[in-house]
């Protein structure tokens, strides 16, 4: 039987401590959840504002579900599309400042969609090392060529495009699509999206910024990672998901209105999937003002965020990658609420996993392939939710495991 490869490949993954496991939550968004019918300490969630259990959220969507019912019954280009959706697109649009914005389903299919509605066969995609899943899954599935630059080197990309521009001399019609996470998912650095921009313009190339993380959290009111470096070029196709910090679901991607037209003809992902519940828009609008108006959400989390780094100085396992010059290289110490603690071992990291676990803290323990070989750490991620005595507890924790 078949079924048996299946037994081996699942024994040989528990062996090497890369089984993954799923816990069941029994309790809405918080940094106090209960699992398993015990309460714990999370520090996993990546709701950064503490949104997704907003009382206003909670009555925006009600009210939305009472005006739309729960489904949209269909595609957007059949008859799923609402005055909801387009409202939420104008304001979407409006919020980063882009001409026009189309609303997906979830980040993973904006990813899927953008990146193949712009390059195919005979373009090239220019990618950091450490994107996340959703953009690597997305050019594979594009057919355009691929080149994979070290991570945030921009020396590295400069030379790809180099490279690539001889290659082509004579058939150089082929589009160039440079695309990045703009805070990396598993080390909460930020990309040089400034210098980025400048490759674009040198080499006529896009670029596709996945904002997942800074959305909300980063910039002039959470506006996101390119309010953030006060970028504004045409050039960019800015593509954020709205189930983290805006703690509802969904994901957009804006641009100039040509390139949300063509979105619209060709972006599979979009076209043959069925609309999100218009109720959701409601929710989405609210969160929009209080990502808008909340400010204190955003100064909170730099409070904790200080807090922790400071915190874990003297620990033995350091809140970015000690590699550094090594291959692959890694990033900075980063500013935002996701602070990876680098254990190195996929076992050690599940023990200290395991350990927290034990005093009612939870953390997972990020491992291969999701991260590099040798790097599995423990990745926290903070919210505005969480109080000076939440992450104090966290600090003493691990400096007592450390020991
Ligand atoms: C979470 C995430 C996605 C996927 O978004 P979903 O809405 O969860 O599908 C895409 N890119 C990055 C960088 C992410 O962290």
């Amino acid at each position: 039987m078949p079924f048996s490869t299946l037994h081996s490949a699942l024994n040989e993954r528990a062996a090497t401590g890369l089984l993954r496991t799923r816990r069941t939550v029994s309790s809405p968004p918080s940094p106090h959840i209960i699992v398993d019918g015990k309460s714990y300490l999370s520090f996993c969630s990546n709701d950064y504002l503490g949104l997704a259990n907003h009382p206003q959220l909670i009555a925006a969507l009600q009210q939305g579900a009472q005006q739309w019912g729960v489904g949209s019954g269909a595609s957007h280009l059949v008859s799923g599309h609402t005055v909801a959706h387009q409202q939420l697109e104008i304001e979407l649009a409006k919020f980063v400042d882009k001409p026009a914005a189309l609303f997906f389903s979830s980040g993973y299919l904006a990813n899927l969609g953008a990146v193949q509605a712009l390059v195919g066969r005979g373009d090239t995609v220019f990618a950091d090392k450490l994107n996340h899943a959703s953009l690597n899954d997305a050019m594979l599935l594009s057919r355009a060529s691929i080149k994979r630059y070290r991570h945030n080197d921009v020396a590295h990309l400069a030379l790809l495009l180099q490279q690539s521009a001889g290659s082509h001399k004579g058939t150089m019609t082929g589009r160039k699509l440079i695309i990045t996470d703009a805070v990396f998912s598993m080390d909460g650095d930020i990309a040089p999206l400034p210098e980025l921009l400048a490759l674009c313009e040198q080499h006529d190339a896009w670029l596709l910024i996945d904002d997942a993380h800074g959305f909300g959290v980063l910039g002039k009111q959470g506006r996101g990672s390119v309010a953030h470096y006060f970028l504004d070029n045409p050039r960019i196709i800015y593509m954020a998901t709205l189930g983290k910090a805006a703690g509802v679901s969904g994901a957009f991607v804006a641009a100039e209105q040509v390139v949300i037209d063509t979105f619209l003809q060709t972006a599979r992902s979009y076209i043959y999937t069925t609309a999100s519940p218009p109720a959701l828009t409601s929710a989405l609008i609210a969160s929009l003002g209080l990502i808008e108006q909340d400010d204190w959400r955003r100064t909170q989390l730099q409070k904790l965020i200080a807090q922790l780094r400071a915190g874990l100085q003297s620990l033995p396992w350091k809140l970015h990658c000690p590699l550094v010059g090594h291959c692959p290289p890694v990033g900075l110490p980063s500013d935002t609420p996701i602070q990876p603690l680098i254990v190195g071992e996929n076992n050690a990291v599940l023990e200290l996993s395991n350990a927290l676990r034990e005093r009612g803290i939870w953390i997972p323990a990020i491992r291969p392939p999701t991260v590099p070989p040798g790097t599995a750490r423990l990745r926290i991620s903070l919210s505005a939710a969480h109080s000076g005595c939440d992450v104090a507890q966290l600090i003493t924790a691990l400096h007592e495991l450390a020991r």
